[in-house]
C-alpha cells in the first residue's frame, strides 16, 4: 500500500493532442503511398512500352528474313503466294520502323539513349537507312522482276542476300541487344528504387515513432495515472480516499481470513471541527485535516492502510495486528494531535481527535462488520467526552 503523498498537477485531457498526431502521421503515411503508388504506376507503364519495344525490335529481325526469303523464292519460282508474303513482310517491317522511331521522338529525353542513336542514324550499322534500302530494294525488286535485265538482277539478289544473311541482320541483331540491355539497366535502377522506398519507408516509421507515437503515448499515461490517483486519493490531504479504502480493505479481510491473522481498524474524527471552520475560517479547517491525516501516516506502517473516510473523518486498517496493539498506535495518534500548536493571529489553535477502535471477530462476514464496531466505538468515545481512544467490546 503506498502511502506517498501526491500534489495535483495539471495534466491536460490527451484526446486533442491524440487526434492531431493521428492525422498528422497518416497524412505523412497516406502521402508516402500516394508517392509509391504514382511511382510504381510509372514504372509499370514504362515497362511494358520497353517489352513492347525489345518484342517489335526482335519481330523486325524475323521480317527481314522472310522477307528475303520469300522474295528470292518469288524470283526463282515465280510464285505469286511468295510475292505476296514477302511484300507483307516488308509492309509490317516499315510500320514496325514507323513505330519505334516514332517512339523515339517521343521519348527523346528518356528512352533515346546514345548508343541506339548511333545504330539508327550512324554508320557502320545505319538501321535506319538500311531497312528502307532493303524494303525499297525487295519491293523492286518484286514489282518490276520483269523489267530488269539479268544483270541488274543478279545484283538486286546479291544485295537482299548479303543484307539479310548478314549486315543488315547483325544491325538489327545489336538493335535488339541494346533494347535489351538498356531494359536490364531500367530493372537494376528500379530495383535501387525499391530500396530507396523500403528505407524510407522504414525511416519515416522510425521517425513517428519517436517523435509522434512515443510522446503520445506518454502522454497518455501520464493522463492515465493522473485519473488513477485521482480515483484512488483524496485531494486536500493527498492519503486514500474512500473509494480506494473499500476495494483494499476488502482484500485485506480476505488475506487476514485466509492466514488466520488478526486484523484491527482505527476510526478517528476531529473534535469540535466545526467550531475550527467557524472560528478560524475553512482554510484553517483545511489544514487541520491535512495535519491529521500527516500525523497518521506517521504513526503506521507502510502496510496499513490509511485513508480519509469522510469530511474529518479518518480510518487506518492495521493488518497483523491485534486490537491492543492498535491501541497503542491509536494513542499515540491521539496524543501527537493533542500537541499540535498553530498559531494565527496570536491565537493558538490546539485540537483533539477522538479514536473508536475494533478488531476482525470469527463471526464477521466482511470488513464492515468491523468498521461498524470501530464506529461505535469512536460515538462512544464522543459521548465519554472526546479526546479519547474507546475500543469496541
Ligand atoms: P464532533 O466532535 O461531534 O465530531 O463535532 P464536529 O463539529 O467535528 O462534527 P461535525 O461532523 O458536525 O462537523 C464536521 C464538519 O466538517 C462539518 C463540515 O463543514 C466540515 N468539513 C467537512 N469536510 C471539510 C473539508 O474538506 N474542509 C473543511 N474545512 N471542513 C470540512
Ligand atoms: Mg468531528
Ligand atoms: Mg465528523
Amino acid at each position: 500500500m503506498n502511502k506517498k503523498q501526491t500534489k495535483g498537477i495539471e495534466i491536460e485531457n490527451p484526446s486533442k493532442y491524440m487526434t492531431l498526431t493521428y492525422a498528422i502521421s497518416l497524412t505523412i503515411i497516406a502521402l508516402l503511398s500516394g508517392a509509391v503508388h504514382l511511382m510504381l504506376d510509372q514504372v509499370i507503364e514504362q515497362q511494358s512500352q520497353t517489352g513492347k519495344i525489345v518484342n517489335i525490335s526482335g519481330q523486325q529481325r524475323m521480317l527481314s528474313q522472310r522477307a528475303g526469303l520469300f522474295a528470292l523464292h518469288h524470283l526463282q519460282t515465280g510464285s505469286h503466294d511468295a510475292r505476296l508474303v514477302a511484300l507483307e513482310a516488308i509492309d509490317k517491317m516499315l510500320i514496325n520502323q514507323n513505330f519505334l522511331l516514332q517512339h523515339h521522338k517521343e521519348n527523346q529525353n528518356s528512352d533515346f539513349s546514345a548508343e541506339l542513336n548511333a545504330l539508327y542514324f550512324s554508320p557502320p550499322d545505319n538501321v535506319q537507312q538500311n531497312v528502307v534500302k532493303f524494303a525499297d530494294t525487295v519491293r523492286r525488286v518484286l514489282n518490276s522482276s520483269e523489267d530488269l535485265n539479268a544483270a541488274n538482277l543478279t545484283t538486286q539478289k546479291q544485295y537482299i542476300v548479303d543484307r539479310a544473311k548478314t549486315s543488315l541482320l547483325d544491325s538489327l541483331h545489336s538493335v535488339v541487344e541494346q533494347y535489351e540491355k538498356e531494359s536490364f539497366e531500367k530493372v537494376d535502377e528500379l530495383r535501387f528504387a525499391q530500396n530507396v522506398v523500403f528505407w524510407i519507408i522504414i525511416f519515416t516509421i522510425l521517425i513517428e515513432a519517436i517523435f509522434i507515437f512515443r510522446p503520445m503515448v506518454a502522454k497518455v499515461s501520464l493522463f492515465a495515472s493522473k485519473l488513477q490517483r485521482e480515483a484512488n486519493y483524496d485531494a486536500l490531504s493527498g492519503i486514500f480516499n474512500r473509494r480506494a479504502f473499500n476495494l483494499q480493505s476488502a482484500q485485506q479481510f480476505n488475506k487476514s481470513r485466509e492466514n488466520n491473522q488478526p486484523l484491527s481498524v482505527l476510526m478517528c474524527d476531529v473534535d469540535f471541527f466545526k467550531n475550527v471552520n467557524d472560528t478560524y475560517g475553512h482554510s484553517t479547517g483545511d489544514e487541520v485535516i491535512k495535519m491529521v491525516a500527516q500525523v497518521m501516516l506517521e504513526n503506521t506502517r507502510n502496510s496499513d492502510l490509511v485513508a480519509r473516510y469522510g469530511g474529518e473523518e479518518f480510518i487506518a486498517l492495521l493488518p497483523r495486528t491485534s486490537k491492543h496493539e492498535a491501541s497503542i498506535v491509536a494513542e499515540k495518534i491521539r496524543r501527537s494531535i493533542e500537541s499540535i500548536e498553530i498559531n494565527i493571529d496570536n491565537h493558538q489553535l490546539r485540537f483533539t481527535i477522538s479514536i473508536g477502535i475494533s478488531d476482525l471477530k470469527s463471526a464477521d462476514s466482511n470488513i464492515d462488520n468491523v468498521i461498524l464496531r470501530a464506529d461505535e466505538a469512536l460515538y462512544n468515545a464522543k459521548e465519554a467526552g472526546r479526546n479519547q481512544v474507546l475500543m469496541s467490546a
